[in-house]
């Protein structure tokens, strides 16, 4: 995250701005509305800390918090394998945003006493939006983590996993279309990214899970007598069969064997 640049330090949490967030400033709303824009980004930075915090209740650290302009992203140091715990880490960030708009609304009537009516009710409506938009079920956005955790305990993580991710990336392809139809090109770069991480974490908990699952097979003893070497025959189903001659300098293609 080099080359972000750093807003400052809150809860032990570094926070960075990505330079191209200075995009926004291009948006057609922020001739008229560049407040309004300012705030709800911070309220998607206090939407990441809900993250951040909850996460930190569960012993999980977080290395920082970079705003981009498609929103914010809360890097936690790992992601909780618990169900219950990933529900939780997740809901907390719209949870933010709706206790934010209930705060604005019980204020409102002070916040139009000094002629700021107005902007609270935009501001109120853009959390409420916020919070609806990431509950979204479109993996790796909040919703999608939700339905992952739900689907977890039930299906286990891998096959969960896969599902959220799947309904993740058809989700991303629609909304991205839609977009682009639209000629709305920051949420297209929105749906791109919600595509691709998709993918790339359903990779790294698929590559986690087998690893998981290998860690039992590890116990046992991989020495080959010489000449010979493990091939596996079936699912977990491993014997030994002899090196042939010709290919005995590609024998290290093979599982593990010492
Ligand atoms: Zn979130």
């Amino acid at each position: 995250m080099k080359t972000s640049w750093k807003l400052g330090r809150v809860a032990g949490i570094d926070v960075f701005l990505h330079p191209t967030f200075l995009l926004i400033l291009f948006l057609p709303a922020a001739a008229t509305h560049l407040p309004l824009l300012l705030a709800m980004f911070g309220c998607v930075l206090l939407h990441e800390f809900g993250h951040a915090l909850t996460a930190r209740r569960f012993g999980i650290d977080t290395a920082d918090i970079t705003l981009y302009p498609i929103g914010g992203v809360a890097r936690l140091t790992r992601m909780p394998r618990a169900p219950g715990a990933e529900l939780l880490i997740a809901l907390a960030g719209p949870a933010v945003n709706v206790a934010i708009a209930a705060w604005l609304y019980l204020t409102l009537g002070l916040a139009s006493a000094v002629g700021l009516g107005d902007f609270a009710v935009e501001l109120l409506v853009m959390n409420l939006v916020l919070a609806g938009f990431n509950l979204l079920p479109a993996f790796p956005m909040d919703g999608g983590r939700v339905l992952r955790a739900l689907l977890g305990g039930w299906i286990g993580r891998a096959r969960a996993t896969t599902f959220a991710a799947s309904v993740g990336r058809a989700l991303a392809v629609g909304f991205g279309i839609y977009s682009l139809l639209n000629l709305n090109l920051l949420p297209v770069a929105l749906a791109a990214f919600v595509y691709l991480a998709a993918g790339a974490e359903e990779a790294a908990v698929l590559a986690d899970e087998r690893r998981r699952n290998g860690l039992a097979e590890e116990a046992i003893d991989w020495s080959a007598p010489p000449g010979y070497r493990w091939i596996q025959t079936g699912r977990g189903v491993w014997r030994l069969a002899p090196i042939p001659v010709a290919s005995a300098s590609h024998a290290s293609w093979g599982p593990r064997w010492r």
